[in-house]
């Protein structure tokens, strides 16, 4: 049976080898996830709570432990991995309080009764990249769960662990068998089954533009109900009356942030002209003082790129002769590490500016005011995230209005609360995650209209 072998991207070394999926494997699990549904859906809405509630609390006690999965898998750093355990058993506590609250409406009408219900979508298939494999599972898991629906997951090819061990931990808090399941397969094979199904009902996919066109042209098919949340390019914007120091100081870990493989990335800092050599200036030290190196250790803020191959497409965007501005440093030896490293000046068709690196690059740009600011930040087929820096209120809203993206901090570079809705605007998506309308994403809406006049 053909087998991934997971590796260590700190070490280079093999971590373990799990059997791959196989379509044959998809089939099965989609009719076991087919069969489990109508007793999912019947479950009462307090008894799914409680189960919910449960599965949160037996992930909240084995946070240690998946933590140090993710380590060893992905690479992050310790505090950012017991963040991102923590963080799913936050989101299926925050989904927990739905299935009580998965209210329809009655809505006046002539001779009768007119309710709605919102019904299961039915099978969800959730397609997970390999950046952020617990909080991205947990998005689309718990709300999906919580309206009623069976999930398979399908983890990316180099990320496996720590979705195999959530599925397991799923079932010692007493989920139905076939309920939540996980597949380890090739995007290729798995999920593209899972897109083609036609008894799976919705698919959330999160991952770069180019599959998530493929995956939503295969949705079209059957009609199938798609959430994408894919790349971004976001820019941080930074006015000459904004706290600079502070500005400079939160910039790189806005970029740098799990090495830059964020789709949130603020990878395109613009600064207004008059402060720019000032700018730049802070901006050395906070770039220079992150330090890289074992993700293990409680002290490290970044580690290292997922793979060799992701790796070399980094660098390819800092070629020989870039223009440099400011290089952090990285271990030498195994491990697939890329020093932070900020280019300036570059041109709006440089690909460092235009493309998303995933990597930890940034670019920095100046603009002279508030409308070239708007401009050259809405230079981008994406819009996921962004950030602007000023002390004038005014000035913080008509930017973060007019800058076309789904999640913008203002004096800040905070872009996920689970609360909160999360998604993107052009294509860096469709729908949105989180927050407290995410069960829409899950539920169909019936409506039901009940004579009364004989
Ligand atoms: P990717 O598109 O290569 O893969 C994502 C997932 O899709 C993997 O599980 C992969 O196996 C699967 N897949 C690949 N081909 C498929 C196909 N034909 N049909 C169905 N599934 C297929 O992305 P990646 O490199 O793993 O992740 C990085 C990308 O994800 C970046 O572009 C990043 O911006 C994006 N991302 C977006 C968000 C967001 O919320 N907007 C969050 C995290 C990552």
């Amino acid at each position: 049976m053909p087998e991934f072998t997971v590796l260590n991207p700190a070490t280079e070394q093999a971590v373990t080898t799990i059997p791959v999926a196989t379509a044959a494997a998809a089939d099965a699990a989609i009719a076991r996830a087919v069969a489990a549904q109508p007793a999912w859906r019947a479950v009462s809405p307090g008894d799914r709570a409680r189960l919910l509630r449960g599965f949160a609390a037996v992930v909240a006690d084995h946070v240690e432990e998946l933590a140090g999965l993710e380590i060893a898998n992905s690479g992050h750093p310790v505090g950012q991995a017991r963040w991102e355990a923590t963080h799913v058993a936050e989101v299926l506590r925050y989904y927990s309080a739905a299935p009580e609250r998965l209210c329809g409406r009655q809505i006046p009408v002539a001779g009768g009764l007119d309710v709605t219900f919102l019904e299961p979508v039915g099978v969800v298939g959730l397609i997970v990249p390999w950046n952020f494999p617990m909080p991205i599972l947990a998005w689309g898991l718990a709300p999906a769960l919580a309206a009623g629906n069976p999930v398979i997951a399908k983890p990316a090819e180099l990320t496996p662990l720590t979705a195999l061990r959530v599925a397991e931990l799923a079932l010692e808090a007493g989920l139905p068998a076939g309920v939540f399941q996980v597949l380890a397969g090739r995007g290729s094979v798995v999920g593209r089954r899972l897109v083609e199904h036609p008894a799976v009902r919705k698919i959330v996919f999160t991952g770069s533009t180019d599959t998530g066109r493929e995956v939503m042209a295969g949705c079209a098919a059957s009609v199938k109900r798609l959430t994408l949340e894919l790349g971004g390019k976001s820019a941080n914007i930074v006015f000459a009356d904004a706290r600079l120091d502070r500005a400079a100081a939160t910039a790189p870990q806005a970029v740098f942030d799990n090495a830059g493989q964020d789709c949130c990335a603020r990878s395109r800092i613009l600064v207004q002209r008059s402060v720019f050599e000032e700018f730049m200036e802070l901006l050395e030290p906070a770039v220079t003082g992150i330090v890289v190196g074992d993700p293990a250790l409680p002290g490290t803020v970044m580690g290292p790129l997922i793979s060799a191959d992701h790796r070399a497409r980094v660098a390819s965007y800092v070629p020989d002769g870039a223009p440099v501005a400011v290089r952090g440093s990285a271990p030498s030896g195994p491990g697939f590490w890329f020093p932070p490293t900020v280019l300036a000046p570059v041109g709006r068709d440089d690909p460092a500016f235009t493309d998303e690196v995933f990597g930890p690059v940034a670019v920095v740009m100046p603009f002279e005011d508030e409308a070239e600011a708007i401009a050259i930040a809405n230079d981008t087929r994406y819009g996921l995230s962004g950030s602007i820096w000023t002390q004038d209120v005014g000035r913080a809203l008509r930017v973060a209005r007019a800058v076309e993206a789904g999640n913008l901090s203002v004096n800040s570079h905070s872009s996920v609360r689970y609360w909160t809705p999360f998604g993107g605007f052009k294509q860096s998506g469709l729908g949105r995650e989180l927050g407290p309308d995410a069960l829409d994403a899950f539920t169909e809406t019936k409506n039901v209209f009940i004579a009364t006049e004989d």
